[in-house]
């Protein structure tokens, strides 16, 4: 049984993925379930498992998650704003265990989210 998660599993090849962008840290892929005209994962390559497993040698990182958020917001032309989301957890609607930001665009968002 492999122990890589699914998010290791798309990076590497062996699942299908839509690539927006990789680096070296992370890498982005559109969801396979948009809830939004963009929906986009950026994911990083350290297979954190939640936002309760960063570790302060990790802030670096999740900064980067974040400017890559930012760049393909400009890419995807989500001129009018987006929404950046971390689910953390079963209360949080965490579903995959690899932490993943969520970019959500293309629509107006609705508060408070379900
Ligand atoms: P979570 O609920 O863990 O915050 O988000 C997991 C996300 O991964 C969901 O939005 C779901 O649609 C997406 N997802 C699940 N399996 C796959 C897959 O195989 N490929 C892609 N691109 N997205 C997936």
């Amino acid at each position: 049984m492999s122990q890589k998660t699914l998010f290791q599993r798309i990076a590497d090849g062996e699942i299908p993925g839509d690539f927006v962008h990789q680096d070296e840290r992370c890498f982005a892929i559109r969801d396979i379930n948009p809830q939004s005209p963009t929906h986009i994962l950026i994911i990083p390559r350290k297979p954190i498992a939640s936002n309760d497993h960063v570790e302060g040698e990790d802030a670096d990182l999740i900064g980067h998650l974040f400017l890559v958020a930012k760049s393909l917001a400009a890419s995807e032309s989500l001129v009018n704003g987006y929404r950046l989301v971390f689910n953390c957890g079963s209360d949080g609607g965490q579903e995959v265990p690899h932490l993943h930001l969520h970019l959500l665009g293309g629509r107006k968002m609705a508060w408070p989210p379900g």
